[in-house]
Protein backbone atom coordinates (compact mmCIF):
# COMPACT_ATOMS: atom_id res chain seq x y z
CA UNK A 1 0.00 0.00 0.00
CA UNK A 2 3.10 2.38 0.94
CA UNK A 3 4.46 1.61 -2.42
CA UNK A 4 1.24 2.35 -4.54
CA UNK A 5 0.91 5.54 -2.52
CA UNK A 6 4.80 6.51 -3.25
CA UNK A 7 3.93 5.36 -6.83
CA UNK A 8 1.02 8.20 -6.74
CA UNK A 9 2.29 10.92 -5.29
CA UNK A 10 5.75 10.27 -7.70
CA UNK A 11 3.24 10.72 -11.03
CA UNK A 12 0.89 12.23 -9.75
CA UNK A 13 1.62 14.58 -7.42
CA UNK A 14 5.29 15.71 -8.41
CA UNK A 15 4.36 16.98 -12.50
CA UNK A 16 1.58 18.84 -10.71
CA UNK A 17 4.52 20.52 -8.19
CA UNK A 18 6.62 21.08 -11.55
CA UNK A 19 4.00 22.20 -13.79
CA UNK A 20 3.11 25.16 -11.15
CA UNK A 21 6.70 26.56 -10.61
CA UNK A 22 7.06 25.12 -7.34
CA UNK A 23 10.43 23.38 -7.87
CA UNK A 24 11.69 26.85 -9.26
CA UNK A 25 10.52 29.20 -7.08
CA UNK A 26 12.54 26.92 -4.35
CA UNK A 27 15.52 26.83 -6.12
CA UNK A 28 15.30 30.65 -5.70
CA UNK A 29 14.47 30.70 -2.00
CA UNK A 30 17.49 28.43 -1.84
CA UNK A 31 19.80 30.21 -3.99
CA UNK A 32 22.17 31.22 -1.49
CA UNK A 33 22.78 27.04 -1.29
CA UNK A 34 24.94 24.89 -3.46
CA UNK A 35 23.97 21.52 -4.59
CA UNK A 36 26.41 18.77 -4.70
CA UNK A 37 24.95 15.65 -6.48
CA UNK A 38 26.44 12.13 -5.91
CA UNK A 39 25.61 9.53 -8.86
CA UNK A 40 27.46 6.14 -9.06
CA UNK A 41 27.60 4.04 -11.66
CA UNK A 42 26.30 5.59 -14.94
CA UNK A 43 24.71 2.61 -18.03
CA UNK A 44 23.13 2.11 -21.66
CA UNK A 45 19.93 1.37 -20.77
CA UNK A 46 17.30 3.54 -22.33
CA UNK A 47 15.28 5.69 -19.81
CA UNK A 48 12.73 3.75 -17.42
CA UNK A 49 14.42 0.22 -18.04
CA UNK A 50 15.41 -1.84 -14.97
CA UNK A 51 19.68 -1.58 -15.27
CA UNK A 52 21.60 -4.91 -13.87
CA UNK A 53 22.41 -2.70 -10.80
CA UNK A 54 19.88 -1.12 -9.21
CA UNK A 55 22.42 1.49 -7.74
CA UNK A 56 23.10 3.49 -11.50
CA UNK A 57 21.60 5.70 -13.63
CA UNK A 58 20.84 5.17 -17.31
CA UNK A 59 23.04 7.61 -20.18
CA UNK A 60 19.48 9.43 -21.35
CA UNK A 61 18.41 10.37 -17.96
CA UNK A 62 21.77 11.34 -16.91
CA UNK A 63 22.19 13.70 -20.37
CA UNK A 64 18.81 15.62 -19.20
CA UNK A 65 19.90 16.26 -16.12
CA UNK A 66 23.10 17.36 -17.00
CA UNK A 67 21.47 19.63 -18.95
CA UNK A 68 19.11 20.98 -16.77
CA UNK A 69 22.06 21.84 -13.83
CA UNK A 70 23.40 23.57 -16.64
CA UNK A 71 20.32 26.07 -17.42
CA UNK A 72 19.66 26.47 -13.81
CA UNK A 73 22.93 26.38 -11.71
CA UNK A 74 26.43 27.12 -12.34
CA UNK A 75 28.20 23.82 -12.76
CA UNK A 76 31.59 24.72 -11.29
CA UNK A 77 34.30 21.71 -10.13
CA UNK A 78 33.90 20.59 -6.66
CA UNK A 79 37.05 21.91 -5.12
CA UNK A 80 35.31 25.55 -5.95
CA UNK A 81 32.32 25.18 -3.77
CA UNK A 82 35.24 23.13 -0.80
CA UNK A 83 37.42 26.64 -0.92
CA UNK A 84 34.93 28.93 -0.72
CA UNK A 85 32.94 27.21 1.43
CA UNK A 86 36.18 27.77 3.66
CA UNK A 87 36.63 30.97 3.29
CA UNK A 88 32.60 31.80 4.02
CA UNK A 89 32.40 33.18 0.72
CA UNK A 90 29.05 33.13 -1.43
CA UNK A 91 28.08 29.76 -3.04
CA UNK A 92 24.64 31.21 -4.61
CA UNK A 93 23.81 28.78 -7.15
CA UNK A 94 26.85 26.87 -7.82
CA UNK A 95 26.28 22.90 -8.04
CA UNK A 96 28.59 19.99 -8.84
CA UNK A 97 28.29 16.72 -10.06
CA UNK A 98 30.37 13.62 -7.96
CA UNK A 99 29.98 10.12 -8.80
CA UNK A 100 31.31 7.47 -5.98
CA UNK A 101 33.19 3.91 -6.43
CA UNK A 102 35.20 4.84 -9.84
CA UNK A 103 32.21 2.54 -12.00
CA UNK A 104 33.37 1.65 -15.77
CA UNK A 105 29.99 3.32 -16.84
CA UNK A 106 31.65 6.64 -15.60
CA UNK A 107 34.55 6.44 -18.20
CA UNK A 108 32.16 4.73 -21.20
CA UNK A 109 28.51 6.79 -20.55
CA UNK A 110 28.97 9.69 -18.27
CA UNK A 111 32.70 11.08 -19.54
CA UNK A 112 31.44 11.85 -23.02
CA UNK A 113 28.25 13.21 -21.96
CA UNK A 114 30.36 15.80 -19.66
CA UNK A 115 32.52 16.44 -22.38
CA UNK A 116 30.10 17.48 -24.87
CA UNK A 117 28.69 19.63 -22.12
CA UNK A 118 31.86 20.87 -21.04
CA UNK A 119 30.82 20.33 -17.58
CA UNK A 120 33.22 19.27 -14.91
CA UNK A 121 32.96 16.46 -12.13
CA UNK A 122 34.61 14.70 -9.53
CA UNK A 123 34.94 10.93 -9.48
CA UNK A 124 35.85 8.93 -5.75
CA UNK A 125 37.57 5.56 -6.25
CA UNK A 126 38.20 2.90 -3.86
CA UNK A 127 41.93 2.61 -4.20
CA UNK A 128 42.74 -1.12 -3.32
CA UNK A 129 39.73 -2.29 -5.95
CA UNK A 130 41.66 -0.23 -8.12
CA UNK A 131 44.94 -2.06 -7.51
CA UNK A 132 43.64 -5.28 -7.25
CA UNK A 133 41.64 -4.66 -10.75
CA UNK A 134 38.27 -6.57 -8.18
CA UNK A 135 34.69 -5.06 -7.28
CA UNK A 136 33.56 -3.67 -4.11
CA UNK A 137 32.27 -6.07 -1.29
CA UNK A 138 29.05 -4.96 -1.72
CA UNK A 139 28.64 -5.32 -5.08
CA UNK A 140 30.10 -8.80 -5.09
CA UNK A 141 27.37 -9.94 -2.46
CA UNK A 142 24.88 -8.28 -4.83
CA UNK A 143 26.47 -10.47 -8.04
CA UNK A 144 26.34 -13.39 -5.73
CA UNK A 145 22.83 -13.18 -5.21
CA UNK A 146 21.25 -12.18 -8.15
CA UNK A 147 23.44 -14.39 -10.40
CA UNK A 148 22.80 -17.65 -7.98
CA UNK A 149 22.10 -21.20 -9.62
CA UNK A 150 20.81 -21.98 -6.40
CA UNK A 151 17.01 -21.58 -5.19
CA UNK A 152 18.08 -20.40 -1.78
CA UNK A 153 21.54 -19.62 -0.27
CA UNK A 154 22.12 -20.44 3.50
CA UNK A 155 24.64 -18.32 5.25
CA UNK A 156 26.01 -17.64 8.72
CA UNK A 157 22.93 -19.65 9.95
CA UNK A 158 20.18 -17.84 7.89
CA UNK A 159 18.26 -19.04 4.54
CA UNK A 160 18.24 -16.57 1.87
CA UNK A 161 15.24 -17.33 -0.49
CA UNK A 162 16.28 -16.16 -4.02
CA UNK A 163 12.44 -16.31 -5.22
CA UNK A 164 12.96 -12.65 -4.78
CA UNK A 165 16.55 -12.04 -5.06
CA UNK A 166 16.36 -8.58 -4.92
CA UNK A 167 14.75 -8.61 -1.26
CA UNK A 168 17.46 -11.30 -0.23
CA UNK A 169 20.03 -8.89 -0.86
CA UNK A 170 18.50 -6.07 1.02
CA UNK A 171 18.40 -8.54 3.88
CA UNK A 172 21.66 -9.63 3.80
CA UNK A 173 23.21 -6.54 3.30
CA UNK A 174 20.69 -5.10 6.13
CA UNK A 175 22.70 -7.90 8.38
CA UNK A 176 26.38 -7.19 7.52
CA UNK A 177 25.66 -3.90 8.14
CA UNK A 178 25.23 -4.20 11.91
CA UNK A 179 28.53 -6.59 12.27
CA UNK A 180 31.96 -5.88 12.47
CA UNK A 181 34.16 -5.56 9.45
CA UNK A 182 36.15 -9.09 10.29
CA UNK A 183 32.68 -10.82 10.73
CA UNK A 184 31.11 -8.76 7.66
CA UNK A 185 34.25 -10.06 5.23
CA UNK A 186 33.70 -13.55 7.30
CA UNK A 187 30.11 -13.78 5.79
CA UNK A 188 31.13 -12.43 2.61
CA UNK A 189 33.40 -15.26 2.28
CA UNK A 190 30.54 -18.27 3.22
CA UNK A 191 27.93 -16.08 0.59
CA UNK A 192 30.67 -16.68 -1.95
CA UNK A 193 31.13 -20.39 -1.11
CA UNK A 194 27.92 -21.48 -1.06
CA UNK A 195 26.57 -19.36 -4.59
CA UNK A 196 29.39 -20.58 -6.47
CA UNK A 197 31.78 -18.73 -8.96
CA UNK A 198 30.69 -15.62 -10.49
CA UNK A 199 31.59 -15.37 -14.76
CA UNK A 200 33.32 -12.90 -15.77
CA UNK A 201 30.17 -11.39 -17.93
CA UNK A 202 28.34 -11.32 -14.00
CA UNK A 203 31.06 -9.36 -12.58
CA UNK A 204 31.13 -7.11 -15.74
CA UNK A 205 28.24 -4.79 -14.52
CA UNK A 206 30.20 -3.95 -11.30
CA UNK A 207 33.74 -3.25 -13.24
CA UNK A 208 35.41 -0.12 -12.10
CA UNK A 209 37.81 1.95 -14.32
CA UNK A 210 41.58 1.30 -13.81
CA UNK A 211 44.07 4.19 -13.14
CA UNK A 212 45.13 4.66 -17.38
CA UNK A 213 40.88 5.69 -17.73
CA UNK A 214 40.92 7.80 -15.10
CA UNK A 215 44.69 9.57 -16.30
CA UNK A 216 42.68 9.95 -19.77
CA UNK A 217 39.68 11.44 -17.87
CA UNK A 218 41.88 13.56 -16.06
CA UNK A 219 42.75 15.60 -19.50
CA UNK A 220 38.78 16.37 -19.88
CA UNK A 221 37.46 18.27 -16.59
CA UNK A 222 37.36 14.86 -14.38
CA UNK A 223 38.83 14.94 -11.05
CA UNK A 224 39.84 12.51 -8.59
CA UNK A 225 39.32 11.59 -5.09
CA UNK A 226 40.19 8.67 -2.56
CA UNK A 227 37.21 6.84 -1.22
CA UNK A 228 38.95 4.71 0.98
CA UNK A 229 40.96 1.45 0.36
CA UNK A 230 38.10 -0.67 0.51
CA UNK A 231 34.82 1.07 1.48
CA UNK A 232 34.11 0.12 4.91
CA UNK A 233 31.83 2.19 6.98
CA UNK A 234 34.45 4.34 8.77
CA UNK A 235 32.60 4.39 12.15
CA UNK A 236 34.02 0.74 12.32
CA UNK A 237 37.31 1.36 11.77
CA UNK A 238 38.80 1.63 15.21
CA UNK A 239 40.34 5.13 15.91
CA UNK A 240 44.21 5.24 15.38
CA UNK A 241 44.37 1.67 14.23
CA UNK A 242 46.55 0.35 11.16
CA UNK A 243 43.16 0.17 9.59
CA UNK A 244 42.43 3.60 9.81
CA UNK A 245 45.86 4.38 8.32
CA UNK A 246 45.35 2.01 5.19
CA UNK A 247 41.47 3.42 4.52
CA UNK A 248 42.57 6.86 4.85
CA UNK A 249 45.96 7.70 4.73
CA UNK A 250 47.52 5.29 2.34
CA UNK A 251 44.47 5.45 0.19
CA UNK A 252 44.97 9.36 -0.17
CA UNK A 253 48.67 8.53 -0.65
CA UNK A 254 48.41 5.83 -3.45
CA UNK A 255 45.35 8.05 -5.51
CA UNK A 256 48.21 11.06 -5.36
CA UNK A 257 50.85 9.13 -6.69
CA UNK A 258 48.63 7.02 -9.38
CA UNK A 259 47.01 10.44 -10.73
CA UNK A 260 49.79 12.88 -9.83
CA UNK A 261 47.43 14.81 -7.54
CA UNK A 262 48.90 16.61 -4.49
CA UNK A 263 47.26 15.50 -1.50
CA UNK A 264 46.36 19.24 -0.67
CA UNK A 265 43.83 19.63 -3.93
CA UNK A 266 42.41 16.28 -3.26
CA UNK A 267 39.10 16.07 -1.94
CA UNK A 268 37.99 12.36 0.41
CA UNK A 269 34.54 10.95 0.51
CA UNK A 270 33.20 9.36 3.13
CA UNK A 271 31.89 5.64 2.20
CA UNK A 272 27.75 5.75 2.34
CA UNK A 273 28.14 8.91 4.07
CA UNK A 274 29.46 7.12 7.04
CA UNK A 275 31.78 8.64 8.68
CA UNK A 276 32.85 10.10 12.89
CA UNK A 277 34.94 12.85 13.94
CA UNK A 278 38.10 10.79 14.64
CA UNK A 279 37.54 10.05 10.61
CA UNK A 280 36.74 13.32 10.22
CA UNK A 281 39.93 15.04 11.81
CA UNK A 282 41.87 12.57 10.66
CA UNK A 283 41.62 13.27 6.79
CA UNK A 284 41.68 17.03 7.69
CA UNK A 285 44.98 16.31 9.59
CA UNK A 286 46.31 14.52 6.44
CA UNK A 287 46.21 17.90 4.29
CA UNK A 288 43.13 17.00 2.43
CA UNK A 289 41.00 20.04 1.10
CA UNK A 290 37.80 18.62 2.27
CA UNK A 291 35.34 15.76 2.52
CA UNK A 292 31.93 14.92 1.41
CA UNK A 293 29.14 12.60 2.83
CA UNK A 294 25.98 12.03 2.25
CA UNK A 295 22.82 13.94 4.03
CA UNK A 296 20.55 14.52 1.17
CA UNK A 297 20.51 18.08 1.60
CA UNK A 298 22.34 21.54 -0.02
CA UNK A 299 25.59 22.94 1.10
CA UNK A 300 25.54 25.99 2.96
CA UNK A 301 28.36 28.70 3.58
CA UNK A 302 29.21 28.03 7.41
CA UNK A 303 28.76 23.91 6.70
CA UNK A 304 31.87 21.88 8.04
CA UNK A 305 34.01 21.90 4.57
CA UNK A 306 35.24 18.52 5.75
CA UNK A 307 31.83 16.96 5.56
CA UNK A 308 29.98 19.01 3.34
CA UNK A 309 26.50 17.62 2.20
CA UNK A 310 25.28 15.68 -1.19
CA UNK A 311 22.41 14.76 -3.02
CA UNK A 312 22.05 11.24 -4.16
CA UNK A 313 20.24 10.52 -7.41
CA UNK A 314 18.81 7.93 -8.10
CA UNK A 315 17.99 5.69 -10.88
CA UNK A 316 14.52 5.97 -12.94
CA UNK A 317 13.86 9.54 -10.96
CA UNK A 318 11.32 11.16 -13.84
CA UNK A 319 12.37 15.00 -14.57
CA UNK A 320 9.89 16.13 -11.66
CA UNK A 321 11.67 13.35 -9.05
CA UNK A 322 15.10 14.88 -10.05
CA UNK A 323 14.18 18.79 -9.54
CA UNK A 324 12.33 17.54 -6.35
CA UNK A 325 15.39 15.81 -5.08
CA UNK A 326 17.64 18.55 -5.89
CA UNK A 327 15.58 21.28 -4.31
CA UNK A 328 14.39 18.54 -1.04
CA UNK A 329 10.76 19.42 -0.99
CA UNK A 330 9.49 15.95 -0.12
CA UNK A 331 12.92 15.29 1.62
CA UNK A 332 11.08 18.58 4.08
CA UNK A 333 7.74 17.04 3.82
CA UNK A 334 8.85 13.77 5.07
CA UNK A 335 10.57 15.41 8.23
CA UNK A 336 7.82 17.90 9.33
CA UNK A 337 5.49 14.62 9.41
CA UNK A 338 8.08 12.24 10.98
CA UNK A 339 6.91 11.93 14.48
CA UNK A 340 10.18 13.25 16.60
CA UNK A 341 11.63 10.71 19.14
CA UNK A 342 10.92 12.10 22.54
ZN1 LIG B 1 30.90 4.35 -2.22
Amino acid sequence: MRDIARAAYRSGVLPVLAAAGVFRLMRWSERSAALILLYHGVGASESGEELVNPNHIDVTSFRWQMEFLRENYTVVPLSDIVHRVKRNLPIDRLAAVTFDDGYLGVYEYAAPVLKDLGMPATTFVISGCVEQGVIPWYDLVEAHFINSRLSQLRVGGTTYDLANRREAVRSFKRRIKRVGLDERDELIAELAAAAGPLAASQLQPYALMGWHQMRELQSQLMDFGPHTHSHPHLSKVPHGSARAALEIDEASMLVSERLFIPVRDMIFCYPDGDYDSAARDRVENLGLAGAVAVKNALARTGDDPFALARVGVAGGDSRAAFQDATVGLTRRLKAAFTPRPR
